[in-house]
């Protein structure tokens, strides 16, 4: 039996990863896609907002080129501390079902292994259920809810929707190179300019506002998107009229949930955070409800890749020791 398996290997599944060697326990990462998948699908070549001692596994060794990483850059550093550290990670493995209790200890089922291990921290971020419009059309193969590049789409029509960082920089990048680009948003995120209630960063807006002046960027006020077809889309504005726009390809960028259903299923409890359901959890321990299951990073309380490497290294500890207890009795 693993003393731990870990689900997910982004900053929080890696930094845990860390804490469980540096322990001496026996651990392992299981990953549906690759080492830090979520960074992974950030647009290509795309600035993070932090800065590097917000992000680094270890002081002082995430060195960009400029104040702060990009995509890449921030990429290869987690890939290169996983290589360094030769961290246990089975990479697209998806874990698919947890069973059993912390008497009898863990089951934990992928798509390729049952493993069965005396913990389990969740560590599997909030990306995996992209927000719906739920419209006609959505359906469609030129409808992506995600934005990694926009280099595909030069001289097209293209549509985002969304309010927040991840649509305007789309709109942004996608005007940039050259496509024919509307961002369709709500008046009261357009008017925001509070970043505490969410407004876009504003190294997002001035750029976006140039795009807007320049005339190469459209930005139309819309209450709800009506229709999308395989030409064009049917959206009804903010003041109430009907409009139809040219168009080759979407992208709805209106956040995403982390998939619960594994943690309800073994009755670990949720509740309403401030963007979307949590589960509840220690706050020292971020063990949950159900003994021996925790949870870590971008689905609790603490979002930011920082909270998601500072929260393993004060927790892992702390399950070592219970580890230890237990054995010992
Ligand atoms: C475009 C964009 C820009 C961002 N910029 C910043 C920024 O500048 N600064 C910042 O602090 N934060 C930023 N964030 C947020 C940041 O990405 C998250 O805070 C961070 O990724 C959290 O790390 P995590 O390890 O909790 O989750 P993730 O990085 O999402 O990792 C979770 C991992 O779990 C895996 N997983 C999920 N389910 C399963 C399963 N069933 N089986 C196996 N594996 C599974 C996933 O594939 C994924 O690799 C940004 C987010 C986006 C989308």
């Amino acid at each position: 039996m693993l003393d731990l398996v870990i689900i997910g290997a982004g900053p929080a599944g890696l930094s845990a990863a860390d804490a469980a060697a540096d322990a001496g326990l026996d651990y392992l990462v299981l990953e549906k896609g690759t080492i830090a998948n979520t960074i992974r699908q950030y647009p290509v070549g795309r600035a993070l907002f932090s800065t590097p001692n917000e992000l680094e596994m270890r002081e002082g060794t995430l060195k960009p080129l400029r104040e702060k990483p990009t995509r890449e850059e921030l990429l290869s550093h987690y890939i290169h501390f996983v290589l360094e550290r030769d961290l246990n990670i089975n990479t697209a493995e998806r874990v698919v079902d947890v069973s059993g209790d912390i008497e009898q200890g863990f089951y934990i089922t992928t798509n390729c292994a049952e493993y069965h291990a005396a913990r389990v921290l969740f560590a599997i971020g909030a990306m995996d259920i992209p927000r719906r419009l739920n419209v006609p059309g959505e359906e469609l193969e030129k409808v992506h809810h995600l934005f990694v590049e926009p280099y595909a789409y030069v001289r097209k029509d293209a549509l985002v929707v969304g309010g927040g960082n991840s649509a305007a920089e789309a709109a942004l990048f996608l005007s940039e190179e050259g496509a024919r680009t509307t961002l369709a948003i709500w008046r009261e995120d357009w008017e925001n300019r509070d970043p505490k209630a969410g407004a876009m960063k504003h190294w997002v807006r001035t750029p976006l506002e140039a795009e807007v002046t320049a005339g190469r960027l459209n930005v139309v006020l819309s209450k709800q998107i009506d229709e999308i077809t395989e030409d064009a889309v049917r959206l009804t504005t903010d003041t109430g009229e009907s409009l139809t726009l040219a168009n080759d390809v979407v992208f709805v960028l209106v956040g995403s949930e982390a998939d619960l259903t594994m943690l309800k299923s073994l009755g670990v409890r949720t509740e309403a955070g401030k963007l979307t359901e949590v589960p509840v959890y220690d706050p020292e321990t971020y063990e949950t409800n159900v003994r021996g299951v925790y949870v870590a990073g971008h689905f609790t309380h603490a979002r930011h890749i920082k909270a998601a490497i500072d929260v393993p290294r004060q927790i892992v500890p702390l399950i070592a020791k219970d580890l230890a207890l237990t054995s010992s009795r």
